[in-house]
């Protein structure tokens, strides 16, 4: 539920308001906002009876929020929310940061070649997985905290902000120390202990859609990052599992303009895992720039065929380069620009 006060409502009038929502039981969220504050109700799972608080002074309107997320919603606040990672990276407004670099990190030349390579091509952070949420116990399970020193060594000499992944509740305290955004996985979108941790972290959080989950599912697993005190949510579609084995996963483009209507949050592109062959990632970028996307995220690695992960759907450093210009001419299209600028060559 969502209290809209008057344009004339005092300090006392809100205050009462925030009283009266405690001695319901719940927890008042106020929002001031340009013309008039709102008063968000957090903590109520169905319908509140709003009798108590109509006829407050000072309030104007009240809103029931009828989705079963709520602080995630539109309905909650109508404006699109900014998620700022790094100085100057931030995600919902006009321009489009590219998030760029390997599925793992694995080796120092590795994690610096790449990302000197997806800088120097405009990219504003850079991705890469310390811990690794692999299907297979035996495939490779990331370097785990050595990892996560590369790519502070890396952000150091690049400059580039981190973008790196969490799996469980004691790796989120230790990756949020070196990271400037925590990835959850597709896999872990309904680990709930793992959203509450991350939610009480308060450090900006990409959150992947599970690759079986409904728009719903991935908007409630935000709304527990939310509800914990954390705005800074960034979702991203990543592709789902589907009957059809050509591609790796059937990449949702519709999520994009479908959840920018349910949310406010930002919501970016994985065509890397979204399609899972290299040679369909810039065509898939390009779409999702076009369709709106506020960020795109992209595996990039120095030599993808020596790739220790997902090295079939990994760029070369060219042809990073190449969809960089591709999504700049995309992005001016439809009267956006792709974030940051090219190091000039020589
Ligand atoms: C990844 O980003 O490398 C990854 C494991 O992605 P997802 O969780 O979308 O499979
Ligand atoms: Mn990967």
């Amino acid at each position: 539920m969502l209290v809209v006060m008057s344009h004339v409502a005092s300090q006392a009038d809100i205050n009462r308001v925030c009283d009266t929502i405690r001695a319901m039981g719940y927890t008042p969220a106020p929002m001031p906002g340009a013309q008039r504050t709102a008063v968000g109700l957090v903590g109520n799972d169905g319908t509140v009876d709003d009798s108590l608080i109509v006829e407050l002074p000072g309030v104007e309107r009240v809103i029931h929020v009828s989705n079963p997320y709520k602080q995630v919603s539109r309905e909650w606040k109508a404006e699109k929310s900014i998620v700022t990672i790094a100085p100057g990276v931030s995600f919902g407004g006009d321009d489009i940061p590219v998030i760029a670099g390997p599925c793992s990190v694995e080796s120092e030349a590795q994690i610096l070649a790449a990302a000197r390579a997806v800088k120097s091509a405009g990219a504003v952070a850079l991705r890469g997985g310390a811990f690794k949420p692999r299907s297979s116990p035996y495939s490779f399970q990331g370097l785990g905290k050595q990892g996560l020193e590369l790519l502070s060594l890396a952000k150091r000499e690049s400059g580039l902000a981190i973008v790196t992944e969490a799996m469980d509740d004691e790796g989120a305290h230790l990756v949020a120390e070196f990271a400037d955004c925590i990835q959850i996985g597709a896999r872990n979108m309904q680990n709930y202990s793992l959203l509450k941790t991350v939610g009480r972290i308060g450090k900006p959080v990409l959150l992947k859609r599970g690759m079986a989950a409904t728009i719903q599912d991935l908007l409630l697993s935000a709304e527990y990052i939310l509800s914990e005190g954390n705005p800074h949510v960034i979702l991203c579609e990543r592709g789902l599992r589907s009957f059809d084995s050509t591609s790796r996963n059937l990449f949702d483009l519709t999520a994009i303009p479908v959840v920018q209507q349910l949310s406010h949050l930002p919501i970016v592109a994985d065509p890397s895992h979204g399609t899972g062959r290299r040679d369909k990632v810039l065509p898939m970028a390009r779409a999702a720039v076009a369709a709106g996307a506020d960020g795109v995220i992209v595996e990039v690695h120095p030599h993808p065929d020596k790739a220790l992960s997902d090295g079939a759907q990994s760029l070369t450093p060219g042809q990073f380069e190449e969809l960089m210009i591709a999504l700049r001419r995309v992005a001016d299209a439809v009267d956006r620009q792709i974030m940051g600028t090219v190091a000039a060559v020589g």
